[in-house]
């Protein structure tokens, strides 16, 4: 289909379910081929590649564990293997352990810093070697406003997300000069597995934090995405992106 990202190729980790899959569906909508992540459901991988069918461009599926830096490297030769390039990264796959850290067992901090910091590592560090070849690429990592903001509870989760920050702006820095893009989008609360297993009460206080009265829906994040990967955003890189309802200005 013809559309702003037309022939571009695009690999979406945590493609599966939430965010990840509005990713896709955006990206299928404006014409990507979307190389679609997951780490365990198949079922919700499925599902999501059914959704960019629908919009009318193919859709394939990669799974593999973010962290796994030898299982990333695999995943992207075999990207450029069967579609010939690699366009557009969306660094999306991510968890959570939450719970005061002074209690904070080790494994919870170094689960949380692998998945979301060294998965997105991992992940960029293999598609900007095909982006640089190519003189061109987009990577767009999905952060969050805790990141910016801090926010009780999630010390390795914050910590994780603040270090996306920072990635990116060093990987943009290294990036520019072969016309290779990298941008950090901050969501804010957004209505996902993620957030719907947060008690009522903590969902109703963080309510009252967003100035707009609302969550986000992932869509709202996913629309960012497509334009940071298309050609109006060609002049964007090294930037944090706020999707959050005006809870963090
Ligand atoms: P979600 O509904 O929990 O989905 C998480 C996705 O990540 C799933 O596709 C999951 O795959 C995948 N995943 C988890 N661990 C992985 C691993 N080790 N390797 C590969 N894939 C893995 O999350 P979400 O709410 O959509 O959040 C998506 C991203 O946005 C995360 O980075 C999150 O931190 C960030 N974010 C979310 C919010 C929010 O309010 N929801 C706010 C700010 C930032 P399976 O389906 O196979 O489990």
């Amino acid at each position: 289909m013809a559309g702003l990202l037309s022939g571009k190729i695009a690999l979406v980790t945590g493609g599966s379910r939430g965010i990840g899959r509005a990713v896709c569906v955006a990206l299928a909508a404006e014409g990507a081929t979307v190389w679609i992540n997951y780490a365990a459901r198949s079922d919700a991988a499925e599902e999501t590649a059914a959704l960019c069918e629908e919009k009318g461009t193919p859709a394939k599926i990669v799974p593999f564990l973010v962290e796994d830096s030898e299982a990333v490297d695999k995943a992207i030769e075999q990207i450029k293997a069967e579609s010939g390039r690699l366009d557009i990264v969306v660094n999306n796959a991510g968890i959570s352990r939450d719970g005061l850290f002074v209690r904070m067992k080790d494994a919870d901090w170094e689960q949380t810093l692998q998945t979301n910091l060294s998965g997105a590592f991992y992940v960029a560090r293999a598609a900007a070697k095909l982006m640089m070849k190519q003189r061109e690429g987009r990577i767009i990592n999905i952060s969050s406003v805790v990141g910016e903001m801090g926010n009780a509870g999630q010390v390795p989760y914050v910590s994780s997300k603040a270090g996306m920050l920072g990635l990116t702006k060093a990987m943009a820095r290294e990036l520019a000069s072969r016309n290779v893009t990298v941008n950090a989008i901050t969501p804010g609360f957004i209505d996902t597995e993620m957030t719907q297993v947060l008690p009522e009460g903590v969902r109703e206080e963080h309510l009252k934090a967003i100035p707009l009265g609302r969550f986000g829906e992932p869509r709202e994040v996913a629309s960012l995405v497509a334009f940071l990967a298309s050609p109006s955003a060609s002049y964007i890189t090294g930037q944090v992106i706020g999707v959050n309802g005006g809870m963090y200005m």
